[in-house]
């Protein structure tokens, strides 16, 4: 059954818009063993390559990532070209000559090592990983950008295979930090963002693991540029945070972030499924102000629906007829003359447009000059001939004080043992013509905000205190 979809918001309250990231999988967490290093896709599905050349700034070696005594140097060989004929990887040198090398006394194929956990590697790595770090010219070169760590393929069904980058979870967390936030910001937003990165990572190894891959480079994932995209202040707010993960209850958890919040983080079930006590909502005030719109035709709305499955005939009306204890829209019922959807949570965002519907923080309205006040408020007093001599303020989508535009308000003669006044939503409905979209925020809403980590750093706050305002009762160790 559909709650009752009045919201009651009581004292001012605004029209809050608002929130955004993607995918709902499951989020349980995995006991962090600490694995040394991680495979990232870097090519895959579409843009699986059939041939590529791979290059060291030093001669190649062959590495399996295990720790173990497995290196092995290709003499002389600074550039292999990988190709796939007829399913079969073929690695060769700048003569185009299948290129072997011994491993534990036999001449084995370097393409079938590649393929069996083996990766290319600068003939430096081992060197580079065997002091403090600091030296940055162990690099693999693939299209055009360089890599800390190796290089290994995967091969696919129809010809192509995935190139993947393995490397170890910090130099991972280096092409990330940069990518996801941006080296401009202050320092403790970065280091927030390292160890969320870095615990996400560790919590969500083996998500491409059908792939060949533990996470891809892309927002799915996390944004990863590799070493082409580092930076000396991200880099360092990632070794100021050296190890540090993220708690709940003992077992490292797996920190999810979005953009900006609208004014308020999301509880988790509210946009997935599963209850998680340290992903709780709460009140962000530091959130920038970030406001976006869209508008849709009824037949584009239908367009949407019908390629989700849903045939509910000529859409007849668009109504929001729940919303959550943020403010984010909870379910909205679209009714045809053929039947009626009922979508709920992040549903509406993957149906409508995650890139479009920003935030699940919206409203919705005719196409047409809409205030708070036109909306039609209502708002119940117990002297309402007088209250209505008074101006009356609400906080409208910005958090300004705005005046109610009385002329377009409703006074209903309610006898409710009242608060000084409530402000009585109802829900909204457009039953024609086009929909407009009015909303707060960017992003799923869960977890960290990076807008609100930015102004919190900017004002003072350093990582710790950052991250405890987003996650609940968490520990960072
Ligand atoms: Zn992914």
């Amino acid at each position: 059954m559909m709650k009752t979809p009045k919201i009651y918001i009581k004292l001012l309250l605004s029209i809050i818009l608002v929130t955004v990231m993607i995918l709902s999988y499951s989020t349980s967490s995995y006991a962090m063993e600490s694995p040394e290093f991680v495979r990232i896709g870097l090519n895959y599905i579409s843009a699986a390559p059939s041939s590529c050349q791979i290059s060291g700034n030093e001669e190649l070696a062959l590495w399996d990532f295990q720790g173990t005594e497995n290196f092995y140097v290709l003499s002389g060989v600074k550039v292999v070209s990988a190709s796939s004929l007829n399913g079969v990887l073929t690695v060769t040198g700048s003569n185009n000559e299948e290129l072997t090398c011994e491993a534990g006394g036999d001449v084995k194929k370097v393409s079938e090592m590649l393929l069996n956990g083996f990766s290319l590697v600068s003939g430096n790595y081992l060197e580079y990983l065997n002091s403090d770090g600091t030296v940055f010219d162990s690099v693999v070169n693939f299209d055009d950008k360089a890599y800390r760590g190796g290089i290994s393929f995967f091969m696919n069904a129809n010809n192509t295979f995935n190139v993947i980058n393995e490397l170890s979870v910090d130099e991972y967390t280096y092409g990330v930090i940069n990518g996801e936030m941006g080296y401009s910001n202050p320092i403790e937003a970065l280091k927030a963002q390292a160890v969320v990165a870095r615990s996400y990572a560790l919590t969500n190894l083996g998500r491409h693991d059908y792939s060949g891959y533990d996470l891809c480079d892309s927002t799915h994932c996390q944004v990863y540029k590799g070493y082409s995209n580092e930076n000396e202040k991200t880099n360092m707010a990632v070794n100021e945070t050296k190890n540090l993960g993220i708690y709940y209850e003992n077992l490292p958890v797996s920190a999810f972030f979005s953009k900006n919040s609208g004014g308020y983080t999301q509880n988790v079930e509210d946009v997935w499924n599963e209850k998680l006590g340290y992903l709780r909502g709460v009140k962000d005030i530091y959130s920038p102000v970030y406001k976006w719109n869209v508008q849709f035709t009824f037949s584009e709305i239908e367009s949407k629906l019908r390629a989700a499955g849903y045939n509910i005939g000529n859409l007849k009306s668009v109504a929001i007829k729940d919303k959550n204890s943020s403010g984010a829209v909870a379910a909205m019922e679209f009714t045809g003359d053929n039947g009626k959807a009922t979508i709920l949570k992040e549903k509406i965002r993957s149906i409508l447009g995650m890139s479009l519907i920003k935030s699940t923080m919206f409203d919705i309205n005719e196409e047409m000059n809409t205030t708070i006040a036109s909306r039609g408020v209502y708002v119940r007093g117990f002297d309402l001939s007088k209250l209505m001599e008074e101006k009356i303020y609400v906080l409208d989508d910005s958090g300004e004080m705005v005046e109610l535009d009385k002329e377009n308000s409703f006074v209903m003669d309610g006898n409710l043992s009242c608060k000084l006044f409530e402000i009585e939503f109802e829900p909204s409905e457009v039953t024609g013509g086009v929909v407009k979209f009015d909303g707060l925020g960017s992003g799923h809403g869960v977890g960290l905000p990076q807008d609100s980590a930015i102004e919190m750093a900017t004002q003072g706050f350093d990582f710790i205190e950052i991250l405890n305002y987003f996650y609940t009762d968490i520990e960072i160790k």
